[in-house]
């Protein structure tokens, strides 16, 4: 890949959390307001298996479970959409990385391009929250995953198992900051702007 001229300035965020803590409506929020390319590995996935490709429908057999999908997939599909991105001002990742090994992979594509992730936003819902919020969206969000407590609790399960351990992975480079899900979405979006501004200023 060899992606040039520009990368050093851009401006890169991860947004982090469980599933059903707010990353997809503050991602849409937040790349509106910084202009930001939005990097959904969920949303990518989701379009493979609509346009019933082979490497939509083996995740799906993952996703449906609750599980994660293999990391060669989803770095996979990063990398592309990094390499077909050459002009973005920044990435916003939401929902990547998930393991510790999509974060080196993550980081070393970046490193490639002269370029890093400047901050790691996680959000902070408790469980019981999260149960419910996902409920309720599967009632119109058509998501197989979001339908059955089995999954979504199956889900949150693989979060603490093997994501959670992706912001102890950023904390080493001083890269973390947590916010409070919980409150209006004005009120954490505020929150997440003002902690952008902040490393956005620091980093000029
Ligand atoms: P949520 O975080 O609300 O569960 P996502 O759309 O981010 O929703 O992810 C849905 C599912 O897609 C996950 O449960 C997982 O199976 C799969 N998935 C998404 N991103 C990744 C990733 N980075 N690594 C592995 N699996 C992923």
């Amino acid at each position: 890949m060899s992606l040039t001229q520009g990368y050093s300035i851009m401006f890169n965020i991860i947004l982090f959390g469980p599933p059903g803590s707010g990353k997809g409506t503050q991602s849409e929020k937040l790349i509106a307001k910084y202009g930001l390319k939005h990097l959904s590995t969920g949303d990518l996935l989701r379009s493979e298996i609509a346009a019933s490709t082979p490497l939509g429908l083996e995740a799906k057999n993952f996703m449906d479970k609750g599980q994660l999908v293999p990391d060669e997939v989803v770095i996979g599909m990063i990398s592309s959409a990094l390499e077909a991105n050459p002009q973005a001002q920044g990435f916003l990742f939401d929902g990547f990385p998930r393991t510790e090994a999509q974060a080196e992979a993550l980081d070393k594509l970046l490193k490639l391009n002269q370029t890093e992730i400047h901050v790691v936003l996680a959000l902070d819902v408790s469980d019981e929250e999260l149960v419910k919020r996902l409920l309720n969206r599967g009632l119109t969000s058509g998501r197989s995953d979001d339908a059955d407590e089995k999954v979504i609790r199956a889900r949150i399960a693989e979060y603490n198992l093997k994501t959670a351990a992706v912001a102890a992975y950023y904390k080493k480079f001083d890269k973390v900051v947590h916010i409070k899900g919980e409150g209006t979405l004005d009120e954490i979006f505020q929150l997440l702007s003002n902690e952008v501004n902040g490393r956005m200023a620091e980093k000029v």
